[in-house]
Order: C-alpha cells, then structure tokens, then sequence
C-alpha cells in the first residue's frame, strides 16, 4: 500500500520559488536579502495554514505569482517620485512642499562632499550650527532672532518646554484652539508630552480677554495662540485681538507665544486670489513674543519648524537639553537655507523660484496650453479638457480654491477605481481623483517637466 503523501510535501522549498523567481526578467529589482525574507514568510504562512487544518496550498506556479505580487507592492512601497495629479498642492500623503532644483543642486553637493557646518572657516575653530541660516531666516522674517528643529510640532515642544516648566507650568489657552491639525498633532497631546500644565479658558465659539485673566495665576508660564490652519469658525464667535492678548501678556509679564503653523513668508492674496493667511513676520508684528511654523508647509521647504521672535527667548530655547534631540541635519539645514536664500533674493526684485510659489500663482491661461498639448498629443476620445479647483492642503487655507485647468478621462470597458490602480502602478506613478464620473488630473500640481510622463502613462493604459 503507497504510504500517503504528507500535505507538507505541497509546499515548495524556498531556493526552488527564488529560482524561478531569478529567470523573471520583469521582477522589480528589490535586493535579493528582502525578496528571500518574503518567500521565507509566505512559506511559513503556507506551513500555517496546513497546520492549522488547511486542505490544499495551491499550484506551484499559483505561489509564486502570490509572491511576485508581494514583491511589487514591497517596491511600490518605497519612497520615489510621483506624479501629483491631485490639484491639492501641499499634500501631506505626497511629500508635502516640492523643493526647487536650485534646493536641491545644493543638496546634492553637501550631500557628496564634507561642508563647513560645524567649523569656523575663518578662524578654524568649531563653528555655530546653523548660524548662517539663523541670520538669514531672521532677516527674512523681520525677527529679532529665529532657529530651527525638526518640525512645528517639535518646534512647540521646545517653547513650552523652556517657556512652561517648574513652579510655572501652566499654559492658557482658549478651548476654541484645542485643535487637531492632522497627522496627529493635538495641541492637548504636545502640551502633555511637553510637561506643560493645560488650562483651558472659555467656550469652543466664545473666548474674552477677561477669561485669560481670570485664569492668570502665579502658577502661569505662558499664553498660547494656536492658528486655525485647517479649519474655520464662523457665526456666534469671539476672541481677544493679538494685540489686546499681547497687552495682557506685558501687564503680567508673560510671554505671548503664537503656533501659527502654516508658515507663509509672502501675501498669499497677492499670489492667487485667495484669503490672506497671516505670516510669521504679521504675528511678530503685532507683540506676539514667539511665533512657530513649519517648513515644509506654505514655507515650501523640507520638514522643520521654524522658531522666531524675542532674542532672550530663542536663545533659552536653543539651550533646552531636549533641543539636541530635535534639532536638524545638514540636508535639512541646507533645504532651509538655500529656500530662505530664494525668498531673499525674491525680496530684493527678482522673484522666488520655489514651486510652492510658482504653483500658488498659475492661472488658467498659464495651464490651458498644456492641457491642449497633452489632448492633442493622446488624440483619444475618452481625453478632454475640465475645469477644476486646485486647493493649498497640507492643513492650510481650507476656504483657498483656485481655479485650475484638469485633464478628464472617462476610460471604457474598465471601472474609475480600476482605472485609477493601473496609473498608480505606473514605474513613475501617478495619482489624480474621481469626480463627476471622471477620472481627474489637475495640471496646477502637476510639474510641467513630467508633462510627457502623463503622456506616456495615459497612453499605456487607454
Ligand atoms: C501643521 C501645523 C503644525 C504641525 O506642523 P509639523 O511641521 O507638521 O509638525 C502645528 N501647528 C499648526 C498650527 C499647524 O498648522
């Protein structure tokens, strides 16, 4: 009688599945340490499901395209260019701010060389961190001194770390500010991990100045302005002007700090016609002590926070012990400067060339012509040209919408989700939305440069 074949003998040895997968010339070229790890895994998981009573695994030929599939997804998964076809122009999913290529030329050089970022070139002594970009980002903003760290939220961190703590801890703050930006950052969560004592003050809608006081003991470190970035409140409202908040800050000797977020440098009104987001350089203006904002948001920088404002406070900010843990490496720190160095130069005459910047002020007319020349170029029935609004995002401006000029394709024979996949496993992926029965691409976020690639994609899977 033949003995019975274990269930086991079903599953393939793994040389044997890395074998076959070798002669695969269309295989993504993932390194082979990870590509073994997961036909490692997917065998382990076929000895699971037999273990645990599964009948069959499958044909030989079955577990490797499982595997094959697992494969792409691992390398779709990291991280490389996209098309942004989405119309929202700081997309957080997306890499938030694009840098420009000047940014980016002098990354490349830091990057592949040694540089001077700790060392004094005129006395060769160890140098200041960062000490150019300080100067220039307090120039920039019209701030007695300025530094950076890691992001806004860091940022924040470090002010009610310096500004909030010991026998003056407490932070007031109207309830009206308690608010989530998004990817996580809740003004109550920073405050907790920042060993700040909350004290909350007022109504969601309706916050006086007389709250503030009232809540003013010697316990208080400081008085916290957190900015709407992502939201609006209108209707029954009310709050204290900066102005009269800042007033209440000198009468008891508290600093005002503002955690305004969005990090506009330039009149965004006068870039497209949208509301006028406060900068940093507004909010100083108006006696707020420290103002923080991100880098990479309207800034159009990499990931930082930027910390501005009264020379006394900034400089106890940078000698916060956790500051070293917070603070920026040299790609960064060059981003920022190189960025900051365009907004100067865009101050005295020529124009900023940074993408946000240039995205912020396309107009219809600007776009037209190159949605007609990708029509034209695809010449397929299912293409035409839509209008569309392009939005800020990023947790900025939700009332800005700009028009914006759309590629429109209503494929055949294949679903809108569909169609949307097989552009996104594009080898220079692409993501665009649905609306109207459409598929979607806003031209204002796309770069002119990858004009050609939208080309291609669209005509790969038409
Ligand atoms: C976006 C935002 C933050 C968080 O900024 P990150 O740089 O992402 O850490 C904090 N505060 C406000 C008001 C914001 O808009």
């Amino acid at each position: 009688m033949a003995r019975k074949r274990s269930p086991f003998s079903q599953i393939p040895a793994v040389d044997r599945v890395l074998h076959e997968l070798e002669n695969d010339a269309q295989l993504p070229p993932l390194p082979l340490p990870l590509i073994t790890d997961l036909v490692r895994q997917k065998i382990e998981s076929l000895r699971d499901h037999l273990k645990g009573g599964g009948e069959s695994v499958g044909e030989f030929d079955e577990i490797v395209a499982d595997i094959r599939a697992d494969i792409v997804s691992l390398y779709q998964s990291r991280i490389h260019p996209v098309i942004n076809g989405t119309g929202v122009i700081i997309h957080t999913n997306l890499g938030r701010s694009p840098l420009s290529k000047t940014v980016v030329e002098k990354l490349t050089q830091v990057g592949q060389y040694y540089n001077n970022i700790e060392l004094d070139l005129g006395t060769g002594e160890r140098g200041k961190r960062g000490g150019f970009l300080e100067i220039a980002l307090a120039n920039l903003i019209e701030a007695e001194a300025a530094t950076v760290c890691n992001n806004c939220a860091a940022a924040l961190i470090l002010i009610l770390k310096h500004l909030a703590k010991g026998e003056k801890n407490e932070v007031i703050i109207s309830r009206g500010e308690l608010v989530e930006i998004g990817g996580g950052f809740r003004v109550p969560d920073i405050m907790k991990v920042s060993g700040a004592q909350l004290v909350e003050i007022g109504a969601t809608n309706k916050t006086t100045l007389e709250d503030y006081r009232d809540a003013i003991t010697e316990r208080t470190g400081m008085l916290l302005k957190v900015h709407r970035s992502n939201f609006y409140m209108e209707g029954f409202t009310h709050e204290p002007t900066t102005e009269e908040l800042v007033e209440l800050g000198k009468e008891f000797n508290l600093p005002v700090v503002e955690d305004l977020g969005s990090g506009a440098m330039l009149p965004t009104d006068s870039l497209a016609p949208i509301p006028h987001e406060p900068t940093a350089t507004e909010v100083l203006n108006r006696g707020v002590d420290v103002v923080c904002v991100s880098g990479d948001k309207l800034f159009g920088g990499p990931q930082a926070g930027i910390i501005a404002g009264r020379a006394d406070l900034v400089a106890g900010i940078k000698k916060e012990p956790f500051f070293r843990a917070l603070r920026c490496d040299k790609l960064i720190l060059t981003g920022l400067q190189e960025t900051v160095i365009e907004y100067l130069k865009g101050k005295s005459g020529a124009s900023a060339d940074l993408p946000l910047i240039r995205k912020l002020s396309l107009t219809v007319d600007d776009l037209m012509p190159r949605a007609e020349a990708i029509v034209k170029a695809l010449n397929h029935d299912a293409v035409s040209i839509g209008e569309g609004l392009a939005r800020c995002g990023g947790g900025t401006m939700p009332k800005a919408e700009m028009p914006s000029v759309t590629i429109d394709i209503s494929p055949k024979g294949v679903s809108l989700k569909k169609f949307a996949k097989r552009l996104r496993d594009r080898e220079l992926p692409m993501v665009g939305y649905v609306a109207d029965d459409k598929y979607r691409l806003d031209l204002r976020t796309i770069m002119p440069e990858q004009d050609a690639a939208v080309i291609e994609n669209l005509k790969a899977v038409l």
